[in-house]
């Protein structure tokens, strides 16, 4: 298969790229699409043979179910069973945004994209592209991140093509992603609602809207009772080994004496940053701006030949949590 590949304005898209796109997917097929969080791998989220295609293109496993992507809060209500207050009042809060709901799913929707469970997951994307092929192909669209199953999520759109080239019908460039990392998962379908995955969205932000959620806690491994694969422990893993350390600079220089290359994430008020011999990414002290750069420097540094990524680890504080989640599953087990 040859993947097409449309430019496209990310602030206000081209009526052509956006037509042709939803038309690949209305008979179909797949589209890579920026969202603001990373890129997504779109099929028709109605069409379970379409939705096939995205866990062969991604090597995912069928028990992982996936997103579905709305354009109105109207186009979620189709989907699911209830609409509870407190999702009414969350969507109204941060839809389009990087926040996905967990609800009781109606029959309509395959079970291939749940996974085979009793819920789907919706969300509206805050990203004029995705929202105008939504629109224009009339039709919710599923949609994971558009890399290979547990590997570094796209932020742009070269990384899309790297990881799949030949896999998939067409890829809209819309240019990097602003928001970085995927979004925050809740489940509405518990009693307190349950962050399944960290995210854009902070609990305390989810919190001041509908009072009092619970996260949850690492996965049982038996895969049947995953809450959310998304809680694997390893994910969005770049290939080179990745550790996090307390203080960066030694960690490195012990690294270094041993003779490896060592590549490093150094946080820009993080004490000594260059040293000799290290491929260093100097980060921003912030996080948002840190998540928006966050898997472009790893992509850079998985491609450049080292032994060893070394990251600082950021601060244990709230806005650092979905850095630090994402740290922990990028780390390979010592
Ligand atoms: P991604 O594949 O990167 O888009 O991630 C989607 C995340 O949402 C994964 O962690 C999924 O496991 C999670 N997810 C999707 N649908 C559901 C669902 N119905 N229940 C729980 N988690 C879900
Ligand atoms: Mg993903």
């Amino acid at each position: 298969m040859q993947t097409e590949v449309l430019i496209v304005d990310p602030q206000s898209p081209e009526t052509i790229p956006i037509a042709r796109a939803a038309e690949v997917l209305r008979r179909g097929g797949l589209v890579a699409f920026p969202t603001e969080t990373v890129y997504g791998l779109g099929a028709n989220a109605l069409d379970a043979a379409a939705v096939r295609r995205i866990f062969e293109a991604k090597g995912r496993p069928a028990n992982n179910p996936i997103i579905v992507h709305v354009a109105e809060v109207e186009q979620a209500r189709q989907l699911v069973a209830v609409w509870p207050l407190v999702g009414e009042r969350l969507a109204v809060r941060f839809w389009p945004g990087p926040l996905t709901l967990v609800l009781p799913r109606r029959d309509m929707v395959p079970d291939i994209v749940t996974a085979g469970g009793p819920t789907v997951a919706v969300r509206m994307p805050a990203h004029p592209v995705s929202l105008a092929l939504i629109r224009a192909a009339g039709l919710p669209i599923a949609a994971p991140s558009a890399n290979r199953s547990t590997q570094l999520s796209p932020t742009r759109a070269e990384h899309v093509l790297h990881a799949m080239q030949g896999r998939i019908d067409l890829l809209l460039d819309g240019g990097p992603t602003s928001g970085g990392l995927e979004s925050t998962v809740l489940d509405l379908t518990s009693a307190p609602p349950r962050l399944l995955r960290l995210g854009l969205i902070t609990r305390s932000e989810i919190e001041a809207i509908i009072g009092p959620i619970v996260v949850s806690s690492a996965p049982p491994t038996g895969e049947a009772s995953l809450p959310s694969p998304g809680m694997l422990p390893r994910h969005y893993a770049p290939r080179t080994p990745l550790e996090c350390a307390a203080d960066g600079s030694a960690r490195v220089k012990e690294l270094r004496e041993a003779g490896l290359r060592v590549g490093r994430l150094a946080l820009s008020d993080g004490g000594e940053i260059e040293l000799p011999g290290v491929t260093t990414v100097r980060m921003p002290a912030e996080p948002s701006a840190y998540a928006a750069q966050f898997y472009a420097t790893l992509h850079v540094l998985d491609a450049a030949g080292l032994d060893r990524i070394v990251v600082d680890l950021p601060p244990d504080h709230e806005e650092w949590l979905a850095i630090r989640d994402r740290l922990r599953r990028a780390s390979t087990p010592p």
